[in-house]
């Protein structure tokens, strides 16, 4: 497969003395670095447990969690509440995190200047934490950290590793709530989530090689570009 260059999730632009999601938050300040800093009403840094095993990576706050300051607050993340509850874990067990930390308004597709300008932060955060797994939440999360331009569709259920963490990626249950037929297919990969959790601690060295496993998804899907 041809060579192309590949950014990870721990590549960061944040300086070095900053060791605690606190003092990451204190180095965002007001942040204008793109144009989503003048049109947002909140900052949506973040939220849980700051040494989470299992992290999870939406896209973009949209109109409540612009309003509150905190991501998925609205009808996804109730669903994905329930998601949670499902394989016995809570909101507060986890670290919550997305793409972009401001709203685009409208709810618009990110762009690529905005998803290049806000990722750093969103590196250092998983630097920071240190998950065992990222589960990406939707497309532009998936993509972002799998450096690919396969779709969820293709992608969803299955294992991969990268920079020594396992990704599952997973529909956003936003899709959800506009496609029933989705609920089903939401739950049965937070299962296969837990399994990946369950077995992260028992995984051998890190790979950074874009080894992946699959974890019974049905449908081959070629191999993605890894970073
Ligand atoms: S989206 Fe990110 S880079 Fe843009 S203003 Fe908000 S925090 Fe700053």
């Amino acid at each position: 497969m041809p060579s192309e260059e590949r950014h990870s999730v721990l590549d960061s632009t944040v300086p070095g003395s900053i060791d605690d999601l606190d003092a990451l938050r204190a180095y965002l300040g007001t942040c204008t670095r793109c144009p989503l800093g003048t049109t947002r009403t909140k900052l949506v840094f973040g939220v849980g447990d700051p040494h989470a095993r299992l992290m999870f990576i939406g896209e973009a706050p949209g109109r409540n969690e612009d309003l509150q300051g905190e991501p998925f607050v609205g009808a996804a993340g109730k669903l994905l509440d329930e998601l949670l509850a499902s394989i016995g874990l809570e909101r507060s067990a986890v670290y919550i995190a997305n793409v972009l930390k401001c709203r685009p308004p409208q709810n618009r597709d990110p762009l690529a200047e905005e998803i290049a300008t806000c990722t750093p932060f969103l590196a250092e955060q998983v630097r920071l934490i240190a998950p065992d797994v990222i589960a990406t939440l939707g497309n532009f999360a998936t993509k972002y950290v799998l450096g690919t331009d396969q779709g969820i569709t293709r992608l969803r259920g299955r294992l991969f590793h990268v920079d020594g963490r396992s990704v599952i990626p997973i529909f956003h249950p936003a899709v959800a709530l506009y496609d029933r037929s989705k609920t089903e297919v939401l739950f049965e990969d937070f299962q296969r989530l837990k399994t990946v959790l369950d077995r992260a601690s028992d995984l051998s060295a890190p790979s950074r090689d874009g080894s992946r496993e699959d974890l019974g998804h049905e449908g081959a899907v070629d191999q993605p570009t890894l970073f």
